[in-house]
């Protein structure tokens, strides 16, 4: 199936065209017809599998024929955090080029007065964190009582964070007949209540089974010990080709210590936690996009829906404490089509939560030591003295020149700048 017979006008194809999309993904192909004859979606496909493309794009199309009015939308989308709602949003923008559809994006931590000014001059689309937006509707400049189609974006992360009373509020406000897209990467029947109350009749598409995580991401566990745990990581930071990187760690206290560490070893990183001011936090994320910082360090507000391209690896620093977050964190990469690479640092002491995560994605994870890694590639682990500095090869923006790397894999020869 072609993105040309999902029933979408020429501008929004010429859009895809441009992007580079080539054809719908699974849940775009069917989502975005059953949302044109206007059904109710009770969505469920794993991170990564192109949700945004598959409620926007049929949104777009369907606001296309409509005005706006002044403060008062057409359309709302709720995302959980604010770099969802952004990313949300860069998604529209795309899907939107040569349509002229108006989109206001109200998430916290931006002047509400800009944000204002941009209502007051009509809205087809708002898109906006759930706290954010009640806020605008008690100061009285919004109403969105002709919300026509509503949708809420990772629902399984909005209970998470606790916004589930905030959706019940933002609900009595909408009008009753409307159309609505529920979409969540996992389905617990938690999320499927609160569906329940949403929606009407939908007509439910569930892609891959719950929580499974990608074919295309290669994930190993490592075991270490406290004592050796940052060395591990930085050891694994240079034998690893990377592109680019997420690290998660457990606890802020430990993000900090990481970025320390790391900075100390001139690695370009930043950091991205939820006690960060929303400027902050959207710089990290600006300058981790668009490669001037080649490592991310995060909690798990960053493992849930944020796509950034290109992302060759993953690591946990701690194994998460709740299994799902796992699958969440590692999905990160892998993304669209692209292999991707996951490591994962354990001790004895995450046993449990080990099997924890075992059960949940139904096999057993990949364990093994940082040793039987090095051996496996012929590097001699006596002639590798982490200690000695590389600057000079791990200056701007890459870690370990790729060639070198897949040249080291091949001969196994210890390249010069590791010795
Ligand atoms: P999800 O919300 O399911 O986690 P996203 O909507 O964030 O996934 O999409 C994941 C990635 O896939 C993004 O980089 C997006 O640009 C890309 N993508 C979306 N649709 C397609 C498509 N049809 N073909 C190729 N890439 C796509
Ligand atoms: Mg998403």
């Amino acid at each position: 199936m072609k993105f040309e017979d999902l029933g979408l006008c020429k501008e929004i194809l010429s859009s895809i065209n441009n992007i580079g999309y080539k054809e719908p993904t699974d849940i775009q192909k069917k989502a975005i017809p059953n949302i044109l004859v206007g059904r109710d979606i009770l969505g469920c496909a794993q991170t990564g599998t192109g949700k945004t493309g598959s409620f926007i794009m049929p949104l777009i199309e369907i606001l296309n024929s409509g005005k706006s009015k002044s403060r008062m939308p057409r359309s709302l989308v709720l995302a959980p955090t604010r770099e969802l709602a952004m990313q949300v949003s860069e998604e529209f923008s795309k899907i939107n080029q040569y349509l002229n559809l108006q989109m206001v994006l109200l998430i916290g931590g931006t002047s509400f007065t800009e944000q204002e000014n941009k209502l007051s001059k009509g809205v087809d689309v708002l898109i906006a964190t759930p706290g954010r937006l009640l806020d605008h509707i008690e100061r009285g400049k919004v109403i969105i009582k002709d919300v026509k189609l509503l949708v809420i974006d990772e629902a399984d992360r909005m209970l998470d964070m606790g916004f589930i009373p905030d959706i019940i509020k933002i609900n009595k406000l909408l009008p009753k007949i409307r159309q609505t897209l529920f979409f969540s990467a996992t389905l617990s029947n938690e999320i499927r209540n609160i569906g329940k109350d949403l929606l009407i009749n939908p007509k439910e598409i569930t892609i891959n089974p719950y929580s499974s995580t990608s074919e295309n991401i290669d994930s190993t566990f490592i075991k270490t010990n406290n004592e050796n745990k940052m060395n591990d990581l930085k050891k694994l930071l240079y034998i690893e080709p990377i592109k680019s990187a997420v690290i998660f760690c457990n606890k802020k206290a430990d993000i900090d210590k990481v970025s320390r560490f790391l900075k100390k070893n001139k690695f370009s990183t930043v950091s991205l936690h939820g006690d960060m001011n929303q400027n902050l936090r959207i710089k990290s994320l600006e300058k981790f996009k668009d490669k001037s910082a080649e490592m991310l360090i995060a909690s798990d507000v960053a493992a849930r829906g944020i796509d950034i391209d290109g992302l060759s690896h993953v690591f946990n620093y701690d194994v998460p404490n709740n299994p799902e977050d796992y699958v969440h964190r590692i999905g990160r990469t892998g993304r669209a089509g692209k292999r991707g690479k996951a490591y994962t640092l354990f001790d004895d002491n995450d046993n449990k939560n080990v099997i924890l995560i075992e059960k949940l994605i139904k096999k057993k994870v990949y364990k093994t030591t940082f040793d039987k890694i090095i051996s496996a590639q012929k590097l001699s682990y006596k002639n590798f003295n982490p200690k000695k500095k590389i600057n000079k090869y791990i200056s701007k923006t890459f870690i370990l020149p790729e060639e070198n790397y897949l040249n080291f894999k091949e001969s196994g020869k210890i390249p010069d700048f590791l010795k």
